[in-house]
């Protein structure tokens, strides 16, 4: 029977491979190495359209429809694998250490509220009563009551598993080598062990390597973008809320551990963890919330996320490569755009009208430019 191949076991693909077996779709994913062990895991979990300061357009638009369907997505998740995502509706707030953050931060908290939601402006002293070790020097900060988490590290095999109850074919530990296209449409894919596997259409949900899958038109520049974080476990609860400077955000986890984060690095393909990388991270936690000073350094990890020259994903038909199809690109956002993504190539490569726009995400914007 002819089939879908997914390449890419992430967040993204194990998304739009249990969104499309949910149809009845015959899915075949390919995951090189294990299921949501890239940047999926690697990943804070905030779900934070408002607090990652998206500005208006598109890609905000995008994150505020997936971040609505987070509450039933888990909730189907949870049923459909027995596992626990730990999803949160914790908050976040942003902090302010000088007049110009201060500004830029009450601006927002304007913004938002003319658009619904709950922002507001809160002074050093509120601030310290839901956060008690913050620093002396904390002018106050944006509260955003909308921003929720995930833990993504469970997100990933819940998804894979999800997918493979819904009826999708999920190997890990197997390459795509190769997309195999003939007469202007691709045909399949050849497999690490030189196995052609004949395929009704492909996509490429290879996160930050989706442009290195041999094959696939160089029209599609994903590029990463490495971010690394530090676990620490403090001697109680630092804070309940995400907390965020202009320099690190501290995300809270259910079972104790603090998340640091993130760098942003252009090094290429470079997972390691560097001296200079933790550092800068522990300074910014520090000078937010100085009593982590004695919290113990769990773990530190790298990933690479998939980032693209206009920060918006890449989500649609080649536009020149029949029947392939992409889901990448997601930047800093791709465990809180994974449902929206689903729903999206499902109802693209299903023929059927989005409920999403889908126009300013679709790979052709990047032949138009050249
Ligand atoms: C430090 C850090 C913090 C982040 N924090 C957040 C956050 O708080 N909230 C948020 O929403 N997002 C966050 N992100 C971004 C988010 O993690 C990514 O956008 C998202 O995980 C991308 O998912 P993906 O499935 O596209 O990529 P990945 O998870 O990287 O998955 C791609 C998969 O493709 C596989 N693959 C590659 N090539 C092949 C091949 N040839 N054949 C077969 N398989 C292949 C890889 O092995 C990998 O498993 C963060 C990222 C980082 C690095």
């Amino acid at each position: 029977m002819s089939e879908t191949v997914v390449v890419g076991g992430g967040a993204v693909g194990c998304a739009v491979a249990r969104a499309l077996a949910l149809e009845g779709v015959v899915v075949h994913l390919f995951e090189e190495g294990r299921p949501g062990r890239k940047a999926t895991w690697a990943g804070a979990g905030m779900l934070s359209p408002l607090g990652e300061a998206l500005d208006e357009g598109p890609l905000l638009d995008l994150a505020l429809r997936s971040l609505r369907m987070y509450p039933q997505f888990v909730q189907a998740l949870e049923e459909e694998t027995g596992l626990r995502l730990g999803y949160r509706a914790s908050g976040k707030v942003l902090v302010g250490f000088d007049e110009g953050e201060e500004s830029a931060l009450r601006t927002r908290a304007a913004w938002g509220r003319r658009h619904g939601f709950g922002t507001e402006w809160i002074s050093a002293g509120e601030l310290r009563t839901r956060i008690p070790g913050i620093s002396e020097k904390v002018r106050g900060g944006l509260l955003i009551p909308e921003d929720h988490q995930v833990e993504n590290r469970t997100l990933g095999p819940a998804l894979w598993s999800a997918a493979e109850r819904a009826g999708a074919t999920m190997e890990m530990e197997r390459t795509v080598s190769e997309l195999v296209c003939e007469s202007g449409r691709v045909v399949g894919v050849r497999l690490d062990d030189g196995i052609l596997r004949h395929a009704e259409r492909v996509v490429v949900a290879a996160g930050a390597w989706s442009g290195r899958v041999p094959g696939v038109p160089v029209s599609v520049p994903v590029r990463p973008v490495r971010g690394q974080i530090v676990a620490l476990r403090p001697d109680a609860c630092a804070t309940p809320l995400m907390a965020a400077s202009s320099k690190v955000y501290l995300v809270p986890r259910e079972d104790g551990r603090l998340l640091v984060g993130a760098t942003m690095e252009e090094v290429g393909f470079d997972e390691r963890v560097t001296a200079e990388g933790v550092l800068g991270m522990l300074q910014g936690a520090l000078e937010l919330l100085p009593s982590l000073g004695t919290a113990a350094i769990e773990e530190v990890w790298a990933g690479l996320r998939p980032a693209t020259p206009d920060g918006l994903p890449v989500l649609g038909p080649d536009p020149e490569v029949n029947d392939l199809f992409y889901a990448t690109g997601h930047f800093r956002n791709g465990i809180l755009l994974a449902p929206v993504t689903g729903n999206l190539l499902r109802d693209l490569i299903l023929g059927r009208t989005p409920s999403t726009p889908a126009r300013p995400f679709l790979p052709d914007r990047f032949r138009e430019r050249t």
